[in-house]
């Protein structure tokens, strides 16, 4: 610990050291550690594996978690390295992905950036998701917080994505692809999960692909709980998937010059009725990802 610089009291798990926090989920937080053996930094996804929170479901994902992982090979996604079993947790030692979270990225910059790093970035995520679902895997949470950046804003190279957090990912049978779980964030979730809970996952997926591509363009979430309205209001305007994009008379800046192209790949993945959704293959075609 010395030779590194770092205190007595610094926490070791197997032979990482616990550096600081850098995330938080909704079960786990993340740590930056340093492995003790070659220097190496590396995140630590800390699964708590006992108390009255955890239940046989949150440890059957947590081992789903890991095994899907494990079978991952894809430069844009996260890379398991090691796990630590301890007493009290499960930690996943992960790359570490310094750039943080997409989520962040577009609160933060969304004004000095173009409209073609939104599409370098969802190419990449066109890709990803294409990877797994050509493996009979869905992810159910994609999210603008489980999408992590290699580099900090602005970076030489473009922006490169590591999608992270397989904890809702799971194999499906392309013979019957209907699931009932309902999970995931509400405000990327589709319809038929919300309304009916019986969905197909890769086409829910594809909703949440539309989700992000919209928060890309605009900046914010096309549907998110406002002031005063309640949930049912809330799950109506998903429904209808009655969004809107921002009046250029009323907005100035990135949001009032959105292209046609552009908004016209939203429209056909934010499709209610799943049927009519864009497939990955017709988004890959699409002109505003191949001019
Ligand atoms: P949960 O399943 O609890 O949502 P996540 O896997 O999404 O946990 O991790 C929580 C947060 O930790 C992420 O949103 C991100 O900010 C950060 N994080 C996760 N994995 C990494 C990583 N490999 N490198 C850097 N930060 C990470
Ligand atoms: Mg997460």
């Amino acid at each position: 610990l010395a030779k590194l610089g770092l205190p007595k009291s610094t926490q070791i798990i197997g032979h990482y050291a616990v550096i600081k926090p850098i995330g938080k989920g909704s079960f786990s937080e993340v740590k930056l550690a340093i492995d003790l053996k070659s220097g190496e930094k590396f995140a630590l996804k800390m699964i708590p594996t006992e108390g009255i929170e955890t239940d046989d479901r949150i440890k059957s994902s947590v081992s789903r978690e890991v095994e899907l992982l494990k079978l991952m090979d894809h430069p844009n996604i996260v890379r398991l390295h090691d796990t630590v079993d301890t007493p009290t947790h499960l930690c996943l030692v992960m790359e570490y992905v310094l750039g943080g979270e997409l989520f962040d990225h577009v609160c933060k910059n969304y004004e000095q950036t173009t409209e073609t790093d939104a599409k370098r970035i969802f190419l990449q995520l066109v890709d990803v998701v294409a990877y797994l679902h050509g493996n009979n895997i869905i992810h159910r949470d994609l999210k603008l917080e489980n999408i992590l950046l290699t580099e900090l804003y602005p970076s030489p190279t473009g922006p490169i994505i590591k999608l992270t957090d397989f904890g809702l990912a799971r194999f499906i049978d392309p013979s019957s692809p209907i699931l009932t779980t309902r999970c995931g964030s509400e405000e990327y979730a589709a319809p038929e999960l919300l309304i009916n809970g019986k969905y197909d996952g890769r086409q829910t997926d594809i909703w949440s692909l539309g989700i992000i591509l919209y928060v890309l363009l605009v900046g914010y979430l096309p549907f998110d709980l406002e002031p005063g309205q309640t949930k049912r209001q809330f799950y109506y305007k998903i429904a209808q998937a009655n969004y809107k994009f921002p009046k250029p008379e009323k907005e100035s800046g990135r949001r009032a010059t959105i292209s046609e192209e552009a908004k016209d790949l939203v429209k056909m993945i934010l499709q209610s009725n799943p049927k009519r959704r864009a497939t990955l293959d017709q988004i890959k075609q699409h002109r505003w990802l191949n001019e």
